[in-house]
């Protein structure tokens, strides 16, 4: 993940979390249609090609990540009005070039921070 949000700045880089239970196994690169530092919007072909290799491995769609190059840290107010898929959403944001990737429930509105565990 980290690799392809890097390799997109300045733009914003997107892609989906795949997986069993809270665990995820898989990452998918998506291309960001919108081609925008401030803006994501998944293209749809890869996007639908991903959910179709999601269901044919026999995983379930867990989150959505995309990078936020020049911030903020958190999920912005069009992350939250355009957020479609109960998932968690996973925000890379880069500071004075250090990354950080933050996780957030998005539901009815809301975001709620929640936390997130590097496993091996
Ligand atoms: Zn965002």
């Amino acid at each position: 993940m980290l690799n392809h949000v890097e390799k997109q700045v300045p733009l914003e880089g997107c892609g989906l979390l795949a997986g069993k239970k809270d665990r995820v196994e898989n990452v998918i690169v998506v291309q960001n249609q919108a081609q925008s530092p401030v803006r994501f919007v998944m293209d749809p072909y890869e996007q639908l090609q991903a959910f179709n290799w999601i269901e044919a491995h026999g995983l379930d769609l867990l989150g959505i990540f995309h990078s936020h190059p020049a911030g903020p840290e958190t999920v912005s107010v069009t992350d939250i009005a355009e957020a479609a898929y109960e998932v968690i959403h996973l925000i890379w944001s880069r500071t004075k070039g250090h990354w950080q990737a933050r996780g957030f429930w998005i539901e009815a509105g809301l975001a709620t921070e929640v936390s997130l565990q590097i496993v091996e």
